[in-house]
């Protein structure tokens, strides 16, 4: 895509706008169009994107926040970042979505949203949890960080919860050139408030309403967004083309291959499979030039970085499997087919081996 990006940095260096300008404006839009919401707010990241959701709801200090005990750290993050406190749920053991069952058991008098994380580009059971939190009168905040197209009854991604938090990490679906991120929300008084706080708590220059904070996003990844969206949806199709291929080649192993929920799509961002002896085929990809990630190796109630939380780990057998047992193979738009024939011949090897 290097014409088209080069074009759209020199669009932003011609116009000497930098920060909250056309570009960002015109990005904001046309996202908000693509996941069928009616308002897209550009954040700084992902994380800050979670993070403002909360603040723009008041939840903070003695509130907590439903979150799912498998999920990247920034998910939880997030909740602790607003000063709430993250109460893990297990997910379900085939989509590695969290469980709609097991969500109310965790609901207190103090609980106040619900933050489903629809990992490795799997949709979480929205209608289940929609109906769950309009019981209770809690909020809905969706880490939709790896589900960049993802459909649930055949609606995108962006617009089922009451706010939806995006990451446009480089190597997302939808990356810019460094870190952005955004809110979809089809709440106005959500979107208006996030404007405000992502610029320090202001709406008018100089006139602070809230304290707020700087997180913008700029107009140099906004304009390379725009180019990127259009493409989106042939780099998702190209995923799930390589993902089928992956799935046929391994159906007949004793591999824990990823399911699709029916009634949703998948959005691809991760190609994971699980088996007990992880590292033995992980080692062997290793030696065959195949480089694979684990995502995640430690799952956030064992980081230290929650020591604090005091959580019971033995409370978390499915999050605990999932981290021991995941791996992710090599899957991009850009993979070859060859690259790919490479990868699978290499896995059936490792696992004739075992
Ligand atoms: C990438 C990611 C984030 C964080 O996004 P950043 O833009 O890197 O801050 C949050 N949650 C999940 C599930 C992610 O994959």
């Amino acid at each position: 895509m290097r014409p088209q990006i080069d074009a759209a940095i020199k669009r932003v260096l011609d116009s000497g706008w930098y920060l909250l300008g056309p570009e960002l404006e015109a990005m904001e839009s046309e996202w908000a169009e693509w996941c069928g919401a009616s308002h897209a707010v550009g954040m700084s990241n992902g994380l800050d994107a979670l993070h403002l959701i909360l603040r723009a709801w008041d939840i903070g200090p003695g509130d907590e926040v439903i979150v799912p005990s498998n999920t990247y750290i920034a998910s939880w993050l997030g909740v602790t970042m607003a000063g709430a406190t993250p109460v893990p749920v297990e997910p379900e053991w085939d989509t590695c979505c969290i469980d709609p069952a097991q969500i109310e058991a965790a609901i207190t008098l103090r609980t106040k949203a619900i933050m489903p994380v629809h990992l490795y580009g799997h949709a979480c059971d929205m209608n289940a949890i929609m109906s769950i939190a309009r019981r209770h009168g809690l909020k809905v905040i969706e880490d939709a960080a790896q589900a960049h197209g993802a459909e649930v009854d055949g609606k995108r991604v962006g617009s089922h919860g009451d706010a939806i938090a995006w990451s446009f990490y480089p190597s997302k679906n939808l990356g810019a050139l460094g870190d952005a991120g955004a809110v979809t929300t089809n709440d106005m008084q959500t979107a208006s408030k996030l404007k405000m706080l992502r610029n320090y708590g202001s709406a008018v220059r100089y006139v602070n309403d809230v304290p707020g904070y700087n997180n913008r996003l700029e107009e140099i990844h906004a304009a390379v967004l725009r180019e990127k969206i259009k493409v989106l949806d042939a780099w998702n199709e190209r995923r799930e083309v390589l993902v089928n291929r992956y799935q046929e080649a391994f159906a007949e192993t004793d591999l824990t291959l990823p399911v699709v929920r029916p009634g949703t799509r998948h959005a691809w961002h991760l190609y994971t499979i699980r088996h007990p002896n992880r590292d033995a085929i992980r080692a062997h990809l290793e030696l065959a030039g195949i480089g694979t990630l684990i995502h995640y190796p430690i799952p956030p109630h064992r980081q230290k970085a929650y020591e604090s939380l005091g959580l019971f780990h033995e409370a978390f057998p499915i999050a605990e499997k999932i981290h021991a047992e995941t791996l992710s193979l090599p899957l991009g738009p850009h993979l070859s087919l060859d690259s790919q024939e490479r990868v699978i011949e290499a896995v059936l090897e490792a696992i004739k081996m075992l």
